[in-house]
């Protein structure tokens, strides 16, 4: 169903799709998306934790920055849909439009008294996924809060119940205790809520090729990773990229140019896993694109905390292999992000990253 399913996309990405640039009066290039073209949705997925909450600046947001994000999606016209409603857009049919998902994880009760009403305000719907085990508890919004946020147009995604480091566990046990957990998490939100949520996100954004598996196999619609991108028709659904949104990252220019960043479509990814191989501190990550339609000469890589070193090579048929590879070790810490950004030949910026977790670093 899969492989047929990802056969028809590929066949779709054949076909040549046009897009076209124009700029707006801070200079910002903003995208313009080609409205007849199925395979050409793409979607910007953002990811939130606390709002107003300055005692957390590395996962929260300022209600000033959230406002003016939400007023820039009003403003540029930008269709907002909740994770599963964006799921279900970039497989089908209808017109390709600009559109972004709002997704708060964890729960917190900020969400419920900064986030929301400006929400409402706005009439933007919105994915929150709640780790069960600690609803109602200290800063978490209780079952209470979260059934009159379902009526405020919040969609309830999973976060599993305990928001374990799986990972951490050995491989006899991970797997089981994942399913576990998130079965438990399923339950717990159908008792006291009545709904059974679609979509997954992984607890930092971790997981592992049989994770990825298990949530495939109880049936989610789709599921949420932590490493920014934007997701498109070949992304894998059950490893969706999010532009992480708090204090640091979160200016309305940062928020913009994520906002009209496009994907850099990916024909192949080595290793397809986020797991470190064993004892390489320095691990590569290789790429593989079509260079047609691409300025290569301007690609820029990121490796956080060390230098990236780019090796390209372009075959006659214009597939390009860019592999990357830190100047120093990385083994220093537990999740390493490895960025590429390029822009296509209308100057609009293309961007892939890649996880590394080396869960030996506890
Ligand atoms: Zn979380």
């Amino acid at each position: 169903m899969r492989t047929a399913l990802l056969a028809i996309l590929l066949l779709f990405s054949l076909t040549s799709c046009q897009q076209s640039t124009t700029t707006d009066n801070e200079g910002n290039t903003e995208q313009a998306v080609n409205k007849n073209e199925p395979n050409d949705k793409e979607i910007v997925c953002f990811v939130y934790h606390r709002f107003g909450d300055n005692r957390y600046p590395s996962t929260n947001i300022s209600l000033q920055d959230f406002e003016a994000h939400l007023q820039y999606l009003k403003e540029k016209d930008y269709q907002v849909l909740s994770f599963s409603e964006a799921v279900k857009y970039l497989k089908s049919e209808v017109e390709t439009q600009k559109t972004a998902v709002i997704t708060i994880d964890d729960g917190y009760k900020s969400f419920f008294k900064n986030c929301l009403p400006m929400l409402k305000k706005y009439g933007f719907p919105s994915t929150l996924f709640i780790n069960t085990k600690t609803v109602g508890g200290g800063d978490y919004m209780s079952w209470e809060e979260i059934k009159i946020a379902m009526g405020d147009n919040v969609e309830i995604g999973n976060h599993t119940h305990s928001h374990d480091y799986f990972l951490n566990l050995p491989e006899t046990s991970r797997y089981e205790t994942f399913e576990e957990d998130i079965m438990l998490s399923q339950q717990l939100i159908q008792e006291n809520t009545g709904f059974t949520p679609e979509v997954l996100a992984y607890p930092y954004g971790e997981l592992d090729p049989k994770m990825k598996a298990i949530v495939q196999k109880i049936g989610f619609a789709g599921a949420a990773a932590q490493n920014s991108g934007v997701i498109y028709s070949g992304t894998d659904l059950m490893q969706c990229p999010r532009f992480p949104m708090s204090e640091a990252y979160a200016d309305i220019n940062k928020f913009t140019s994520k906002a009209m960043m496009r994907a850099l479509k990916i024909k192949n990814v080595s290793p397809d896993s986020f797991i470190v191989p064993k004892d390489d501190s320095k691990p590569q990550l290789s790429i593989t694109v079509n260079s047609k339609g691409l300025q290569l000469d301007r690609l820029q890589c990121f490796i956080q905390r060390a230098e990236c070193q780019i090796n390209k090579s372009v075959s006659e048929n214009g597939e390009a292999v860019i592999t990357l590879s830190p100047a120093s070790d990385i083994d220093i810490r537990r999740r390493t992000l490895y960025t590429i950004t390029v822009p296509d030949t209308t100057g609009t910026w293309r961007w892939f990253s890649h996880l590394f977790i080396n869960p030996e670093i506890r």
